[in-house]
């Protein structure tokens, strides 16, 4: 059994500054669009990089959803460079990028199928060290073994999973998220929500991990609505508690909201579900499907003690749980069901055959609590499209 985390989180309002301080000759500073440029984010990095003696070339224009093309192109740019440092900023995207341009610029010879399987990375930190910091407050891949890369010519997201991808420093700095747009304050926050419960009842979770999960679920039950209503102090401690979220879920791993996130989000025609929205409107009903299985109910049941929610039996435990979940839902404007959100009914059952075998194969089902099969998982999507209660 392994537990990795980053070597140094620095956090709080201003620690960008740290970047004076990374000690290095040459950094490589992978960003994405321009919101970080337009609130001179940007220049400060690239000036305490400077202050701290670096030799500094940008990588800019990182898209969401980061290409295999976008990749290659950041690791040809590394490799003319040649950094000792490779710092990323941004939402999940730039970091994800850069985690994998990274790779490829140690190891130019390898390819992409090579880094699908799992835990299956060569060994990095031969040519550079990797610093990460977030600007959005969810993903919390500044400190996870995780990325997600697109091959648009298969219409595939890979994710990639490996301890070796997990950066060397996190920068946890709550200045960069002040300015987060309502909408992604409230799925961002659900996500690392979902991140947090999902680690603690996975099959994974370990000593390690659950005092990061519980800790990360109080701090956003505290936090999530008053940061939503543009509170910064509370802005800035759901910033951190993403990151304590991602800590648990980077070494405990997911299970299946995020599967069903995953092979949802891009499905249906009527637009995009958000990564974090999708998990928010998933995450009662697969509490409901996983609490069948003793085990996770218990955790449940653990979850909403610990946070001192009502009800004397476990199963009034995990009702509260559930029914806590669905008052954040309603107070941050997020959907109960699938077709709440909008998606048609036609399409749906025309498609959901297909989306739950996809579902029961996507990388995080493995360390799901309770097995599913496509069946099951047919009649849970069922069950979040309509807005049913699960009882099977
Ligand atoms: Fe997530």
């Amino acid at each position: 059994m392994r537990f990795t985390l980053p070597r140094d989180i620095y956090y709080g309002p201003g620690t960008l500054e740290e970047l004076k301080n990374l000690g290095g000759e040459k950094a490589m500073l992978v960003v994405g669009g321009g919101s970080m440029k337009r609130q001179g984010f940007l220049d400060k990095a690239v000036q305490y990089l400077k202050d701290g003696g670096m030799e500094v070339e940008v990588f800019e224009g990182v898209e969401p959803d980061p290409s295999v093309e976008t990749v290659m192109r950041g690791a040809e740019a590394m490799k003319e460079f040649e950094p000792d440092w490779i710092v990323s900023m941004g939402g999940g995207s730039p970091i994800d990028a850069a985690k994998a341009m990274w790779t490829f610029y140690e190891y130019p010879e390898t390819t992409f199928e090579e880094l699908t399987i799992p835990f299956n990375f060569p060994e990095l930190r031969k040519k550079a060290k990797f610093a990460a910091i977030p600007t959005t407050s969810g993903t919390a891949t500044e400190v996870t073994a995780f990325s997600v890369i697109t091959d648009y010519d298969k219409g595939i997201k890979y994710p990639l999973a490996d301890f070796n991808i997990t950066p060397d420093v996190a920068i946890v700095d709550p200045d960069l998220v002040g300015a987060l747009p309502k909408n992604q304050i409230a799925f961002t926050g659900m996500d690392a929500l979902t991140h947090a419960i999902e680690a603690y009842v996975s099959t994974m979770n370990s000593p390690y991990t659950d005092p990061l999960a519980l800790q990360a679920i109080e701090m956003v039950l505290d936090y999530l609505p008053t940061s939503f209503y543009g509170n910064l102090d509370a802005r800035e401690q759901m910033h951190y508690a993403q990151c304590l979220a991602g800590m648990a879920f980077s070494n405990a791993l997911l299970g299946i909201v995020h599967s069903m996130a995953h092979k949802t989000g891009a499905a249906f025609s009527t637009g995009h579900i958000p990564h974090g929205e999708a998990n928010a409107i998933y995450l009662p009903y697969v509490i409901q499907y996983n609490a069948k299985e003793p085990e996770a109910a218990a955790r449940y049941a653990e979850i909403a003690r610990r946070m001192g929610l009502e009800g004397t039996s476990q199963k009034a435990l995990i009702n509260s749980l559930i029914d806590k979940i669905r008052e954040y839902n309603v107070k941050l404007g997020i959907p109960k069901s699938l077709q709440e959100f909008g998606i048609e009914e036609e399409e749906f059952k025309n498609k959901v055959g297909e989306i739950a075998e996809l579902a029961v194969g996507d990388a995080c089902t493995g360390s799901n609590p309770r097995a599913i099969e496509p069946e099951a998982m047919e009649k849970l999507l069922t069950a979040a499209y309509y807005g049913d209660e699960v009882d099977f």
